[in-house]
């Protein structure tokens, strides 16, 4: 028989001792064994091997995460430039030229309209991923993304083709370098700038307005000579001699405390070249040119009266056909006189003295408001000089407090073509043929004709004098019979 020995219990807390000596006992022998059995159980061992080599992954990469976040944050600076910033693609073009390191490039192309021959011009961008450029000893990582949602494309810059508004995804690029050569960013921003100003020399940027801004709007065009548009003697010598002495006058202005603007209104028949003028004009003096529609039914005081007052620098605002704002039923007195040589406007004096005789009562607009149109052209006061070119076909639909001193400084009217222009326009086309020049003139002297139509028969006969002349003699007797 076996004997069984009782252990004495410790005193004090006897129950306690007692409970956990037999348990103990009994416990660490079962567990150890279960223990054991486990530990010699291959599946288990091979689990804790995949939870510990798990953990130990998990502990590497966050240490990883941690530590390139602690990098990035302490060591790394960088600039992100969205794709309605107009420096989005100088930016794009200017690092592929500096020799961007990468496999994946993007092509943009442009058609270009130099001298009458369409050009198509390919550039390259970094293409959508990561891409490393050494600039000035300097490691630059560059990263171009897209995302789903989508963007006008009238918000893309100047350089940009096409703009349309159609739907492009919304996009940016980063570049990021280490913090202590953050100044390479500034030096980029100031020489893809100078890439570019020199990519459109000799160009005329037109703005356009996108939401609450002035938008450069499609690729900027040829600057049109002042020579090629033909106006009736010295008019354009006048108003050219106008712009400049406002421009020479910037001190006389801000120190009798007169808003440094001046504004124009151009007058006069259809296709005589107020437009193509004002193009003109804005090329010989170096502007670029801001149009809107004042017309657009969802532009409001508030936004135009925002608009006018932050033009871009060196630009002509022009706001076209602004008779179109009211809504009158007045008769269009200036076409009346088409094609019958009444009107005595061809001199001078006349085209820059002519007033409207409009009141103000009952006027009524289309868009903006008439008293959103007075407020936005009376709050262009700036300290850069602002030029405003508002032009019409009908200077007799306009209220005579639009058109007052102070509000237009010059009114222009641009008339029918006269003979002297007749004459121009021929030795434009084949210089050096005064004779035939003076005869084309005279054969158009009792017609009101716009310029744009005189340039019409230049078309038909490009390289043959006599052809023009005796196309123009055809037309005349054609006309005649009617
Ligand atoms: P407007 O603004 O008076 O309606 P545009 O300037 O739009 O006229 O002219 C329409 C076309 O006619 C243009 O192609 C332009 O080249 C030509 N044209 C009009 N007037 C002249 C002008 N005075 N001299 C040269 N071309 C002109």
């Amino acid at each position: 028989m076996q004997k069984i020995i009782m252990n004495k219990p410790p005193e004090g807390n006897v129950e306690k001792t007692t409970n956990f000596a037999t348990l103990g006992d009994d416990n660490n022998g079962l567990f150890s064994s279960i223990f054991k059995n486990i530990t010699k159980n291959e599946y288990f061992s091979a689990g804790v091997g995949i939870i510990s080599v798990g953990a130990l992954v998990t502990v590497v990469n966050r240490f990883n995460s941690y530590l390139y976040t602690a990098i990035k944050k302490n060591m790394f600076t960088s600039l992100e430039i969205t794709i309605n910033d107009r420096s989005y693609y100088w930016v794009m073009e200017y690092i592929v030229k500096k020799g961007i390191i990468s496999r994946h490039l993007s092509l943009k192309t442009e058609l270009k309209n130099d001298k009458n021959i369409k050009n198509v011009v390919f550039s390259f961008i970094p293409s959508v991923g990561h891409h490393l450029l050494i600039y000035d000893n300097t490691f630059i990582f560059v990263e171009r993304s897209r995302e789903k949602n989508l963007i006008s494309d009238g918000f893309l810059n100047s350089t940009s083709s096409n703009t349309s508004g159609r739907s492009v995804p919304f996009e940016n690029i980063r570049l990021s370098t280490f913090i202590w050569s953050k100044h390479i960013f500034k030096k980029i921003l100031t020489n893809a700038q100078m890439y570019i100003d020199k990519k459109e020399e000799g160009k005329t940027l037109l703005y356009k307005t996108f939401g609450h801004e002035w938008r450069p709007f499609g690729t900027p065009k040829n600057k049109r000579p002042i020579n090629s548009v033909i106006l009736p003697e010295k008019l354009d010598e006048y108003i050219i001699n106008d712009i400049q002495t406002f421009l020479n006058s910037s001190t006389w202005y801000i120190d009798k405390g007169i808003p440094y603007r001046r504004c124009y209104l151009l007058h006069g028949p259809p296709g005589c070249g107020k437009s193509s003028f004002i193009f003109a004009l804005a090329g010989y003096f170096d502007f670029n040119i801001c149009t809107i529609n004042i017309n657009d039914i969802y532009l409001t005081d508030d936004r135009f009266i925002h608009l006018l007052a932050t033009i871009p620098p060196r630009t002509i605002l022009i706001l076209e056909d602004i008779d179109f704002i009211f809504v009158h039923n007045n008769t269009n007195n200036e076409n009346k006189n088409k094609h019958s040589n009444t009107s005595s406007t061809n001199s001078l004096t006349s085209s820059i003295s002519t007033y409207s005789t409009l009141t103000n009562n009952n006027i009524k607009t289309l868009g903006v408001s008439y008293s959103g149109l007075l407020n936005a052209l009376d709050g262009i006061v700036a300290t850069e000089e602002r030029i405003i070119f508002m032009t019409t076909n009908n200077i007799d639909k306009l209220p005579s407090t639009l058109i007052r001193p102070g509000r237009v400084d010059l009114k222009v009217l641009i008339p029918y073509a006269n003979v002297y222009q007749y004459n121009k326009m021929f030795l434009r086309f084949f210089p050096n043929e005064e004779k035939l020049a003076n005869e084309f003139a005279t054969i158009f002297k009792d017609f009101n004709l716009s310029m744009a139509e005189i340039q019409s028969f230049f078309l038909f006969s490009k390289h043959d004098p006599h052809k023009t002349i005796q196309n123009a003699k055809e037309w005349v007797q054609m006309y005649a019979k009617k």
